[in-house]
């Protein structure tokens, strides 16, 4: 493990941000335990993020189980296609992926885009070994293994289920639902925050690759014909984008240029992918996501999933390494478009038109007195093969004959005989199948890059500090509330002061133990952006407040975090400033 990430785990198990689980036991690779701190750490990365995604776009959320049954995922494409390259040590029998072995030891980057032959091709032409014991990997087959987890639906076997690998088939298998929830009326977006599983076979890196974590995905339904994200919205963000033109150049690098420039030179060919590039750069410097250590990279052709027309990964930079935290996909009909052809529903929408359409359709009125006789037993296959034939090819009837096949056979028919004709037909709209432009977030991936982004250390009154400086609104808990020493009445103040500051909705700590300085520097670890003192010169207020020459104002000290500033607020302006803060409505400096 690289040294930020061995500082950071440390941190994180020994301040309550995350642990391997079930440590008693050993541990299972690839299995975490949020701690008090991580869990609402990530409860308000979650938060900021349905109401960036959810809310403020006016979209619905909703939540599917974790388990579905085999079929969603033969339609999905999943139990066929979601494999990872796997080679064994013929030595030790360790399994690693060979796509990363490729990557770790060679200059490659992005392996994954190669087939398992080539990948078995290049591990052979450098003599890489295996990464645990150092056995020569060459002649051992690469192959793909299916990352799903199976389990049984109900006793037996005769049921199988898989655990999700992905929130988003939990979306689409309900749309036929959800759009009646939309009114029918494109486009729509369902979001959804909850646990996927992938049985990676390598897990590593903290929580970067893990074999259960939460995924929060946004699946917009839109009507590819006519429905235009509101790129206005966010034309001049600029964004820095690494494309594969770049990423394929010698000297290739990141791009800084605007939505706008990125649409008009065609490196973002998609405007609602644009959009949703531009949406999210916004937010990532919300949660405190280092813009000095990000990038947008557009996916290699070889690397694009399964069902994705265009794919652009919002990428951190984490102890040298780029890492996704999010992918951007326009997944076209795919998804829809499978389960259409797997279930027994549509999976499309009515539109209706402004004005009914009058519209010619050719159509079939097979005359089974001819049929009958003629074909005997197969008469009515070849009825129905006719319809079939006009609704395709209506051309095949323009002749005195058409001809359809029937399980191999060629049957001839008059024209006359199948009743063609041209109607004249009043529609007042069409079914239409959305498309679809998925933003998947790792919320994982996401606490730990911004742990990794906040973590500094200084140097404070000769002390050596590590601090973390998470935004406010992302930090864990809002405020310290300590008494300068717990004796003389400070410690009952501050304890009322904590009660009622938690009753105005703040996250709070009380702690009366050690020197004020070690408390501060507990709080500092942890991100605390706000520390409150109740001291002597608070009690003075509370004294003169019958003395005749003085305000009696009572007063606490707020120290910020980052620049160990510290500032006197008036007990009775405190939540409110304190909430204003947390808020991003005022700021320190203005205080
Ligand atoms: P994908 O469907 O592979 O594009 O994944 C969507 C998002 O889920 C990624 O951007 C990651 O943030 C997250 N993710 C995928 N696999 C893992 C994993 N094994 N551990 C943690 N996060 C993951």
């Amino acid at each position: 493990m690289s040294e930020e990430g061995a500082r950071l785990t440390e941190l994180a198990k020994r301040r309550g941000f995350f642990l391997q689980s079930s440590g008693a036991y050993g541990g299972v690779a690839g299995f975490y335990t949020y701690g008090p701190q991580g869990a609402t750490l990530k409860d308000n990365l979650e938060n900021a993020w349905r109401d960036r995604y959810v809310t403020r776009e006016g979209h619905m959320e909703i939540s599917a189980p974790d388990v579905m049954p085999e079929a969603v995922f033969e339609a999905s494409g999943h139990l066929d296609g979601f494999d990872d390259m796997i080679v064994e040590c013929p030595e030790c029998g360790a399994s690693h992926r060979a796509d990363h072995v490729v990557e770790d030891n060679t200059s490659i980057e992005e392996a994954e885009s190669f087939s398992t032959d080539r990948i078995a091709e290049i591990i052979e032409e450098n003599d890489l070994v295996c990464p645990d014991c150092g056995t020569e990997l060459a002649d051992q087959p690469v192959e793909d293994f299916n990352l799903m987890f199976e389990t049984n639906i109900g006793p037996g076997s005769s049921s199988p289920g898989y655990l999700r690998p992905e929130t988003a088939q939990g979306i689409f298998v309900e749309f036929p639902q959800l759009s009646e929830y939309a009114r029918n009326q494109l486009p729509f977006g369902v979001a959804q925050i909850g646990k996927a599983y992938r049985n990676e076979i390598s897990p590593r890196k903290g929580l970067i690759r893990v074999r259960e974590f939460t995924q929060a995905e946004l699946e917009h339904f839109i009507d590819p014909e006519e429905d235009e994200p509101p790129i206005a919205r966010v034309e001049d963000v600029t964004l820095p984008l690494y494309s594969v033109e770049q990423q394929q150049a010698d000297d290739g690098d990141i791009q800084e240029v605007t939505v706008r420039e990125a649409l008009e030179e065609g490196i973002l060919a998609d405007e609602w992918v644009a959009f949703y590039l531009g949406l999210s750069k916004g937010w990532y410097e919300r949660i405190g996501v280092d813009m000095d250590r990000f990038r947008f990279r557009q996916h290699l052709p070889g690397e694009l999933a399964h069902y994705a027309a265009d794919c652009w990964d919002a990428e951190s930079e984490l102890a040298g390494d780029w890492v996704e935290i999010t992918g951007f996909a326009y997944r076209g009909d795919y998804d829809l478009k499978k389960h259409a052809a797997h279930s027994e529903e549509e999976f499309t929408v009515f539109k209706q038109y402004d004005e009914p359409v009058t519209v010619e359709r050719p159509t079939v009125d097979p005359d089974m007195s001819v049929l009958g006789p003629e074909f005997g037993g197969d008469a009515g296959a070849v009825a129905e093969a006719l319809e079939e034939l006009v609704e395709r090819e209506p051309d095949a009837f323009e002749d005195t004959e058409v001809t359809v096949e029937v399980d191999g056979d060629t049957y001839t028919v008059d024209t006359e005989t199948a009743g063609y004709s041209v109607e004249e037909v009043t529609e007042s709209g069409e079914h239409i199948r959305p498309h679809v432009v998925e933003p998947s977030f790792g919320v994982g991936r996401l606490v730990y890059t911004v742990l990794a982004h906040a973590y500094e250390e200084d140097e404070v009154d000769d002390e050596q500090r590590t601090y973390l400086s998470l935004p406010p609104e992302i930090a864990p808990t809002t405020v310290g509330v300590f008494p300068l020493m717990d004796k003389d009445g400070l410690g009952e103040r501050a304890r009322e002061l904590a009660e009622e500051l938690r009753g105005a909705g703040l996250e709070v700590t009380y702690d009366d133990s050690g020197a004020i300085g070690r408390r501060y520097r507990r709080q500092d670890e942890v991100g605390t952006p706000f520390c409150v003192t109740v001291d002597y010169e608070t009690q003075e207020g509370n004294e003169t407040q019958d003395a005749a020459d003085a305000d009696g104002t009572e007063t606490v000290t707020v120290r910020e975090r980052d620049t160990t500033t510290q500032k006197r607020v008036a007990v009775d302006d405190l939540a409110e400033t304190l909430v204003a803060l947390r808020d991003g409505d005022l700021s320190f400096d203005d205080l």
